[in-house]
């Protein structure tokens, strides 16, 4: 997968192969471990917190929301990517408050259903251009949070996703509902966009995990707030994550 090189001065000094055999025996990701504050603040002073899932993401021109929900109005998109079909995430009501004529929404099937618009289909795996905006699709799923025995809230197959976006160089992943997921290993990016809530998402525990796991270099924790899940579940995050943490204010 094609990313941006990331060489910080310890791997400069001690060498890649080096570095890449320590990170291969620890399993650790030392991405992001030396970022500074001024950094972090520039990698995310584009993303906007609008509370839960649902962020605006402002870009060359071009506003981007994912899962808008309760949110109040605010400037008309560009595009909107939608993680899956549940209320919390799928909301026309909110879309018709930001979208123009021709604002392009993108959705997995289930999702799109509940728009009258048309929508832009996807599946994980998939790669989209959208706008000059590059979008891929990758899965979302539950492994140990059930609705019923043996029924997960999200299942694998159901086709659910989370979003990487490239948004002014900057790789941005939305991991939508889901545990701590093996293909989080593959997922490059720069910012990681975490559920945090526990009950039907990775628990704050579950997701420092998986923070360390994925090849970020911050993490802003979120799916708490509307209804599931607090602040003090982000706040245990960034406690608990060996990658460095900025928790957004809500807007
Ligand atoms: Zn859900
Ligand atoms: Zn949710």
């Amino acid at each position: 997968m094609k990313t941006r090189p990331r060489i910080n001065t310890a791997f400069a000094v001690v060498g890649l192969a080096m570095a890449a055999g320590i990170l291969a025996a620890t399993g650790i990701c030392a991405y992001g471990a030396e970022e500074s504050p001024s950094e972090l603040a520039r990698m995310t002073s584009n993303i906007h917190w609008l509370g839960h899932d649902s962020f605006r993401i402002d870009g060359d021109g071009q506003v981007i929301y994912i899962d808008p929900y309760k949110t109040a109005g605010g400037a008309k998109a560009d595009l909107i990517l939608i993680t899956h079909d549940h209320a919390d995430h799928a909301s026309p009501e909110d879309v018709a408050t930001i979208r123009r004529s021709d604002t392009i929404i993108v959705a997995p099937s289930a999702a799109a259903a509940k728009f009258s618009d048309q929508v832009q289909i996807v599946k994980p795996g998939d790669k989209l251009d959208i706008r000059g905006i590059s979008i891929e699709a990758v899965p979302a799923y539950n492994v140990n949070k059930f609705r019923s025995p043996g029924v997960p809230f999200h299942p694998r197959d159901s086709g659910h996703v989370g979003y990487i976006v490239t948004v002014k160089g900057t790789r941005i992943y939305h991991a939508g509902d889901t545990d701590a997921i093996p293909e989080m290993q593959s997922v490059h990016c720069d910012v990681a966009l975490l559920p945090v809530s526990g009950i039907y998402v990775m628990t704050a525990e579950e997701a420092a995990s998986a923070a360390a796991m994925i090849h970020t270099r911050v993490v802003i924790p979120m799916h708490v707030g509307k209804g599931i899940g607090s602040l003090k579940d982000a706040e245990r995050f960034k406690t608990l994550s060996t990658v460095p943490t900025v928790i957004l204010k809500v807007e």
